[in-house]
């Protein structure tokens, strides 16, 4: 039997800020890789840079991968590493692979910086998602690999760890090609494994130019706070310059870790386009438990909402009549703003022309339409008033008398409103005795106009 060797790989952000879908695509590349292969998936915080390293920007990235699902199963601060780098370090001086340099900063301050001995070499690797790169080393020169032997920079600090966690995969931007070179310098010298590398291709904005804070992109963290789905979040992230070759798009992360393969992920850049994952979303709020949608959606209403509709116990009807009309959670907040809820729970006010279809001539053949309703609804058992139940009591009026004629008085009886979901929508939320009390309303505003 051939034992494959486990796959251990990581996501190493620094903490210096908050991180939109480009940088999360990394680690959400990088964790369905470890799960499809059953293997290792480090989180290593890179917060050697203590000037630009926050705890808040930390915070933000726990949660965020708490968030999106994405469980570790080792997580480690670089900082907490110095004894350990120091070791290296030394190690690299005492070879002669390395050596110390007292250099003056342009602050005039002599520091004893460490410089790695560049032998001049090309380097040669193969990328798993470029094929073969190769570089030439001398103009790299002898690069500063410490300020000090307890202070490590990036290069240095990146291989040492992922040497000691034993990562054989690395899997990030492509704006770290560039570093690789030096870093396969620094494994050789230390005699350690080169692991294998992917670097994925930048994600761009919708003009194609690279997706940016600075030009409005935003951070994933913030898209829970607008009521986005993780696993939508998830599903779209994964989607950015990978796929399955299939039409289907919607999958569960399960569906995502058994597909995902490093073999399927594009060479050219992958745009991130908000209304694309707004579309996500949607799709997978279609498929959420009706328990869970109530419990994360009631929360976007305001208080005032909430009291009404737990009177009126239309809550779970109210909130699923909503589900077919949004796309995040925040969108019911945003159809309460608009005034779309109010009719739902108050009877509208309205002046009696607008009851009337546009393409009728006068009121009359409105009154006629909405007492031919009224006649119609009335004879609906109440123990069976449903939307079904009142399309059926009206459709083949309507039908025959022209639906906009007949449907449109009715809706706005009921509503006020010139856009809302359709008359027997509405009328099944509202019950009998209100349908026909808001119509009884309408055909008395007629006679009087
Ligand atoms: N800390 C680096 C970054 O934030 C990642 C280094 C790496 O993945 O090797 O881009």
């Amino acid at each position: 039997m051939k034992i494959k060797p486990q796959v251990v790989t990581r996501f190493a952000p620094s903490p210096t800020g908050l991180f939109h879908a480009g940088t999360y695509r990394t680690a959400v590349f990088a964790y369905l890789f470890a799960r499809h292969h059953e293997g290792t998936f480090i989180l290593r915080i890179e917060d050697t840079d203590r000037i630009r390293s926050k705890k808040v920007y930390e915070d933000n990235i726990l949660e965020t991968m708490s968030w999106l699902g994405l469980s570790y199963d080792y997580l480690h601060r670089q900082s907490e590493w110095v004894k350990e780098h120091e070791s290296i370090i030394k190690n690299l001086v005492n070879r002669n692979q390395a050596y110390v340099s007292p250099e003056k900063g342009e602050d005039g301050v002599t520091r004893e910086l460490v410089r790695f001995r560049n032998q001049n070499k090309v380097v040669t690797f193969t990328d798993a998602i470029r094929g073969p790169i190769t570089m030439n080393t001398t103009d790299l020169g002898d690069f500063v690999i410490a300020k000090s032997f307890t202070e490590p920079l990036f290069h240095l600090t990146v291989v040492a760890d992922d040497a000691l966690t034993g990562v054989n995969h690395v899997i990030r931007g492509d704006d770290h090609i560039s570093n690789t070179p030096r870093q396969i310098l620094i494994y050789e010298a230390l005699g350690a494994t080169i692991p294998t590398y992917a670097h994925l291709p930048l994600v761009l904005a919708p003009d194609r130019s690279k997706l940016s804070k600075r030009k409005g992109a935003r951070a994933v963290s913030e898209y829970r706070d607008l009521g986005f789905l993780p696993e939508a979040l998830l599903n779209y992230i994964a989607s950015l310059g990978w796929n399955t070759g299939g039409v289907e798009e919607i999958f569960s992360k399960e569906e995502l870790v058994e597909r995902f393969s490093l073999d399927q992920v594009q060479k050219s850049g992958a745009i991130f386009d908000e209304v694309k994952l707004r579309w996500f979303n949607r799709e997978h709020l279609k498929k959420i438990s009706s328990d869970r949608f109530i419990a994360e959606g009631l929360p976007f209403l305001s208080k005032r909402m909430q009291g009404i509709l737990k009177e009126s116990g239309q809550t779970e009807v109210i909130l699923s009549l909503l589900r077919e009309r949004i796309e995040t959670y925040d969108d019911i907040r945003a159809l309460e703003e608009s005034g779309e809820l109010e009719y739902l729970v108050e009877a509208p006010i309205y002046e009696a022309e607008k009851l009337k279809w546009k393409q009728d001539p006068d009121l009359a053949v409105t009154k006629t339409h909405l007492e031919a309703t009224l006649g119609a609804v009335s004879k609906i058992p109440e123990g069976t008033w449903t939307k079904e139940s009142v399309r059926e009591a009206v459709w083949s009026y309507a039908e025959a008398a022209g639906k906009g004629s007949v449907l449109w008085p009715f809706r706005f009886a009921l509503t006020g409103k010139d856009k809302s979901p359709d008359p027997f929508e509405v009328a099944g939320i509202l019950g009998k005795d209100e349908t026909i009390r808001r119509i009884h309303t309408a055909i008395s505003k007629l006679a009087h106009a």
